[in-house]
């Protein structure tokens, strides 16, 4: 990986290898989290940032080990993108949470469930009939699920791609463009692929209070999804200063800690089940 016409001395301690069996390790371990039922469902709210009171949740995998801890997505990840074992958690992710969600029953129309879609799936020909069936099962409305996707899944291939969104926009879910700014070729997407929704990538949104070049950046972020009648979403809103700042700009919706830490789904679906009832 490091390149040819090279000498390398081999530090066990400090070796690339290290890195990669921890990852092998990590790998088995998703397996068997997979296999033992050790993949939990949390959910973040996304808030509109004036007027409307939608529910919106941002789905969010978590692992949780033998002992009972919970694993956190930047740490498996990874392995799973590495190991081939990506494709498998969305689709439990997927298959649970519309199994959750259609369990809730009366959930108010206007709800919106966000789930994030690796390269693997996006570019795996038969995922869209898989999200389709999975729907069907369920009884869940299509109308109510926004996947995001990244550039990176985007790019991998690009053909089978834009049949999936295609497939997913066709019976009526949208596509929001998840992390948008933090790559180089962002905004080429916007060209190729119709989106309802463009995510600001968190590190353009933490500092903006400070930082007045973030704040040019996310406002035209901002201006030109308008111009493309996408709605935006500012990610990492840590405070309240923020969240003031990007409602100011006329950015559709927020989500951060400021507003909402992710939690169990479960839990936030009973919340949410005693706020329609009420
Ligand atoms: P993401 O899609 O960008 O998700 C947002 C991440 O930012 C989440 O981390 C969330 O907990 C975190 N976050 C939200 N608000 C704040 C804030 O105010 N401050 C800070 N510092 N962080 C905030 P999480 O849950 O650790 O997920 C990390 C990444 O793992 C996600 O990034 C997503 O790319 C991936 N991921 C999570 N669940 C799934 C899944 O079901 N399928 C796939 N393919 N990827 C997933
Ligand atoms: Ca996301
Ligand atoms: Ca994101």
């Amino acid at each position: 990986m490091a390149g040819r016409n090279r000498v390398s001395i081999y530090r066990p301690e400090q070796s690339e290898a290290v890195e990669r069996h921890r990852e092998i390790a990590v790998a088995a371990g998703i397996k068997l989290a997979i296999e033992e039922g050790r993949l939990r469902l949390f959910a973040q709210r996304i808030v509109a940032c004036s007027g409307s009171t939608q529910d919106r949740y941002e789905i969010l995998v978590r692992m949780v080990d033998r002992e009972g801890a919970i694993i956190p997505p930047s740490v498996f990840i990874p392995a799973a993108e590495r190991y081939d074992l990506i494709g498998a958690i969305d689709r439990w992710v997927i298959r649970e949470t519309l199994s959750v969600v259609g369990r809730a029953g009366r959930l108010d129309p206007q709800t919106h469930i966000h789930l994030n879609l690796s390269a693997a799936s996006i570019g795996d020909v038969s995922f869209a009939t898989y999200a389709i069936e999975a729907l069907e099962v369920s009884g869940v409305v299509p109308e109510i699920l926004v996947f995001e996707i990244t550039e990176t899944a985007l790019v991998s291939n690009m053909a089978v791609a834009a049949h999936t969104v295609g497939r997913l926009r066709e019976i009526g879910c949208q596509i929001a463009l998840d992390d948008f700014g933090a790559g180089l070729s962002s905004f080429n997407y916007l060209r190729q692929f119709p989106v309802d929704m463009v995510k600001i990538d968190g590190s353009f949104v933490h500092n903006m209070t400070v930082n007045a070049v973030d704040r040019y950046i996310v406002n035209s972020i901002h201006q030109i999804a308008q111009e493309l009648g996408a709605q935006t979403v500012a990610e990492v809103v840590e405070d309240q200063a923020t969240f003031q700042l990007v409602s100011s700009l006329g950015i559709t919706f927020a989500q951060g800690y400021a507003i909402h830490r992710p939690e169990p789904l479960d839990a936030v679906m009973s919340d949410h089940k005693v706020c329609a009832e009420a």
